[in-house]
C-alpha cells in the first residue's frame, strides 16, 4: 500500500533502523522508544491489525513470535523479561494501521498499562 508508512519502510522507501529481516517480517527500532529496548516486528504483508489475522496466517504468527525470541536474546533481555503487545484500533491505542508487535524491555513494565 503506497500510503502506508510501514509498507514503505518494508519496501525500503523510508529509512528505518532495521534490526532483523526474516522471510515474513522485518523488525525496526521504534522512533519514539518507551523502554530501553523498543522494537517493532512488522509483517512484510500489509494487514491493518491483529483483527485481520486468520488461520492462514499461522506461519506469520510463528515468525512474529520467534523473531521476538531472537531479538530478546540479541538485545540481552531474554532472561530479565519483556512485553509483547499489539494495539488494535482506536481504544487499543493503535496509531499506525499496519499490524505490528511491540517488543519492550530493559525496564520493569507496569500493569495495568495506561
Ligand atoms: P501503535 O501506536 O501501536 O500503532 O505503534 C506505532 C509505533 O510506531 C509507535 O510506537 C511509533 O513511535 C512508531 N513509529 C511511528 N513512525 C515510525 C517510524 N518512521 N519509524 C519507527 N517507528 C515509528
Ligand atoms: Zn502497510
Amino acid at each position: 500500500m503506497a500510503d502506508c508508512l510501514f509498507c514503505r519502510i518494508v519496501a525500503g522507501d523510508i529509512d528505518a533502523d532495521i534490526v532483523r529481516s526474516g522471510e515474513l517480517t522485518v523488525a525496526i527500532r521504534d522512533i519514539n522508544p518507551q523502554a530501553p529496548v523498543h522494537i517493532l516486528i512488522i509483517p512484510k504483508e500489509h494487514l491493518a491489525s491483529a483483527a485481520d489475522l486468520t488461520p492462514a496466517h499461522g506461519p506469520l504468527l510463528v515468525e512474529l513470535t520467534t523473531a521476538a525470541q531472537w531479538l530478546a536474546a540479541s538485545e540481552g533481555i531474554a532472561q530479565s523479561g519483556y512485553r509483547l503487545v499489539s494495539n488494535v484500533g482506536r481504544d487499543g491505542g493503535q496509531t499506525v494501521d499496519h499490524l505490528h508487535v511491540h517488543l519492550l524491555g530493559g525496564r520493569q513494565m507496569r500493569w495495568p498499562p495506561g
